[in-house]
């Protein structure tokens, strides 16, 4: 929709092709429904939140950064505020008036819009000169290719764009998932399955090296299959792709406090509830539906008196919930993923123009690429800003 508004901006007359019966089902599902639309951080900032070919995207955020984003749909009328994170989102908490916005842009500029699924781009002598549809062919001076990734297929982003691109020569690498829920062998998520645990501190180690990949504090949830919620999908940008058994998190329970001050509040509890069982102590520290599941990791007998239990074993308490490890099998399908890593080799695309190297007239932009970022609004500013360079350079080559 972005480089459809901006080649016909820049004097164009366009058609939108749209596999699915409307635009933007993606969008609409952003952000938890409320579209998280960029991230009003500064350039360094931007950067570091794009793990794949950052450097691809210079020209791209220097033609059109979040504060261009932020005024565009704000001068179309779009509230926006700024959260936490600097994350972005419209003052309204709702995604679908930012497809409203787009979809009032595309009328006014009389882009056509036509529900029709692109099977491959037509070509003649070295160029793009259309495409060919479930619905017939259309022939064009340009052709961008913006069909996304293939996470989440019931949007429409089923995938497709990679075959055509690849039948026209383009190197397509695997795509795999990012920002997707991990995995675990572990019978304890299972038993906490629905359990969000908030305010905690998620290291996410690489076995083989130890290497602590991603560490930050916030919310998570236990689930049947082994770990989701924002933390882990964050987390799960720093795995290797397609990596199996090679990771573990560690989740501390109670970042705020050292193991010094944890001990404290621990042998308080105790002494307040010294009477009582071991497994009916637990109650001021932990949520119920963790309580069982700590008392089987720290191994001690929950039947047990708590008078009587001895520093080793509360040493050992207090050290479980500064670190309670879950060990992580993988991931998730792509089908479940936020993003998809891999795509359209960036070697072979034109980072100033978007323009294929391999096929005159034909551009990418957005998720089909082989780039990806972090959560926090970086996604969609990457599609609105390779749309913003693919939408001008196609309509002005013409
Ligand atoms: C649940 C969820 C939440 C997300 N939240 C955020 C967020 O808050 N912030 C953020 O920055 N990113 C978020 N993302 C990621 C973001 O949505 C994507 O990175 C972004 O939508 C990519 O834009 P795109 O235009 O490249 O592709 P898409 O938005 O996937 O759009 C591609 C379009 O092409 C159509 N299409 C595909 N193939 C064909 C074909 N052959 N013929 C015709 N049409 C076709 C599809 O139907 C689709 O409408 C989220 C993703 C998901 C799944």
């Amino acid at each position: 929709m972005m480089a459809a508004i901006t080649a016909a901006e820049t004097g164009a007359s366009v058609t939108l092709l749209e596999q699915s019966n409307r635009l933007g089902k993606k969008l609409r599902i952003t952000g938890k429904g409320r579209c998280n639309l960029t991230n009003a951080c500064d350039r360094d900032t931007f950067f570091e939140n794009i793990p794949t070919n950052p450097k691809f995207l210079y020209a791209a955020y220097a033609a059109f950064a979040p504060e261009d984003t932020m005024s565009f749909f704000e001068g179309l009328g779009l509230p926006l505020k700024t959260e936490r994170g600097r994350r972005v989102f419209p003052t309204s908490d709702k995604a679908a008036d930012v497809v409203a916005t787009l979809e009032k842009r595309l009328r006014q500029l009389n882009v056509t819009i036509l529900f029709a699924r692109a099977k491959e781009v037509l070509t003649e002598d070295g160029r793009a000169v259309g495409v060919a549809t479930n619905k017939g062919d259309y022939s064009a001076d340009a052709v961008i290719l913006a069909t996304g990734g293939k996470s989440y297929p019931l949007t429409g982003s089923d995938g497709s764009g990679y075959a055509i691109a690849k039948a026209v020569g383009h190197t397509i690498l695997s795509p795999t998932p990012s920002l997707v829920p991990l995995t675990s062998p572990s019978k304890v998520c299972q038993k906490m399955q629905g359990l969000s645990l908030k305010n905690v501190s998620l290291r996410l180690v690489e076995n083989a090296s130890e290497k602590v990949v991603f560490e930050e504090l916030g919310e998570m949830l236990f689930t049947h299959f082994g770990l989701s919620g924002p933390l882990v999908l964050s987390a799960s940008a720093h795995l290797k792709s397609g990596a199996k058994n090679a990771y573990t998190v560690h989740i501390d329970l109670k970042p705020a406090l050292d193991e010094e001050t944890l001990d404290a509040r621990v042998r308080s509890d105790f002494v307040k509830y010294q009477n009582r069982d071991f497994c009916n102590s637990l109650g001021d520290l932990l949520p119920e539906k963790m309580i069982l599941s700590m008392i089987e990791t720290v191994g001690i007998d929950g039947r047990k008196k708590v008078n009587s239990i001895t520093r080793e074993e509360r040493e050992r308490l207090v050290k479980t919930l500064k670190n309670f490890v879950i060990p992580i099998s993988g991931t998730r399908p792509i089908d479940e993923a936020i993003i998809t890593r891999g795509g359209v080799n960036t070697k072979e695309i034109n980072p100033k123009t978007m323009e294929s190297k391999l096929l005159r007239g034909l551009f990418f932009a957005g998720e089909i690429i082989d780039v990806d970022a972090y959560t926090g609004g970086f996604n969609l500013q990457i599609a609105f800003s390779t749309a913003r360079l693919a939408g001008a350079a196609a309509a002005e080559g013409l």
